[in-house]
């Protein structure tokens, strides 16, 4: 039996507040920024899988940008991940035996609500103050993907596509070949109370919309590493259960 680990917390946010302070932050950042012309939501956050982007496309530098690091609200931050307590938050919903943490996100500056790592002027000159050891997430966002093509546009920091490419860009990703069944990958998922018996159980937002029970959920036997549920298939979810409680480092459970 593996033990359940409650991470100390240095700042407390219920999943609930965090989620509506998030929702805030996106609103006033995003309303102030030009249209968006493609969705930035589901476009690639790498090279090797962009649809957009032609790919002799010169690659932007972060140096004079810093786009994504105020733009993207909720940076995860992982329990493998070397990043110093104080640049992160830990959000936890409650469970039937006390706090469980569910997510942790790196801080936002109050006045700027870009992460709390980055410095200087984003369009201008930026850096990362914790390069070396920012967040895996942070490693997995391509300069030079769709999505920060995408984001660096709607600050202004590089051209608008142009009415013919928009119109393409839509087009390549509408025929994207649809690779799985939407009602087989999980969106977002989250620990609930089973109405009957008062059991934890993990629920899953599929895809195409709906609920799904997908493990049953017991603190006292399990440990489960923070992992993100976004994109996860049915399939792969018994694996990663088995890998969570077979590996001797304690966790917590994790969601987008
Ligand atoms: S939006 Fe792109 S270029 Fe700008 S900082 Fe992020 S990854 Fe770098
Ligand atoms: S940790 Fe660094 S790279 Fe990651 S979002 Fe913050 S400033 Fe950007």
């Amino acid at each position: 039996m593996s033990d359940f680990v409650q991470i100390t917390r240095a700042d407390k946010h219920r999943d609930v507040e965090f989620y509506r302070m998030a929702e805030r932050m996106y609103e006033e950042i995003w309303n102030n920024l030009l249209p968006q012309q493609v969705l930035s939501n589901g476009l690639s956050n790498r090279i090797e899988t962009n649809v957009i982007t032609p790919p002799d496309a010169p690659i932007p530098d972060c140096l004079t940008c810093g786009a994504c690091c105020q733009g993207l609200i909720c940076v995860g931050v992982r329990p493998t991940d070397n990043v110093d307590p104080e640049l992160y938050w830990d959000v936890t919903t409650e469970a039937a035996e006390g706090e469980i943490v569910v997510d942790r996100y790196l801080r936002r500056n109050a006045e700027t609500l870009a992460c709390i790592a980055l410095e200087g002027t984003i369009g201008e000159h930026v850096g990362c103050t914790v390069y070396e050891t920012r967040p895996i997430m942070c490693h997995h966002f391509d300069a030079g993907s769709d999505r920060c093509h995408s984001i660096r546009r709607a600050f202004g920091i590089e051209p608008f596509l142009t009415m013919q490419e928009m119109f393409e860009a839509n087009e390549k990703l509408d025929t994207q070949p649809q690779q799985d069944d939407p009602s087989t990958i999980i969106r977002n998922a989250e620990i609930k109370e089973d109405e009957e018996g008062g059991r934890l159980t993990v629920t899953a937002l599929m895809k195409d919309g709906t609920l799904r029970q997908v493990h049953s959920y017991d603190p006292e036997e399990e440990v489960w590493m923070q992992f993100e549920f976004d994109g996860l298939r049915l399939s792969e979810l018994d694996e990663k259960v088995k890998l969570k409680q077979a590996s001797p480092q304690k966790g917590v459970t994790r969601f987008l």
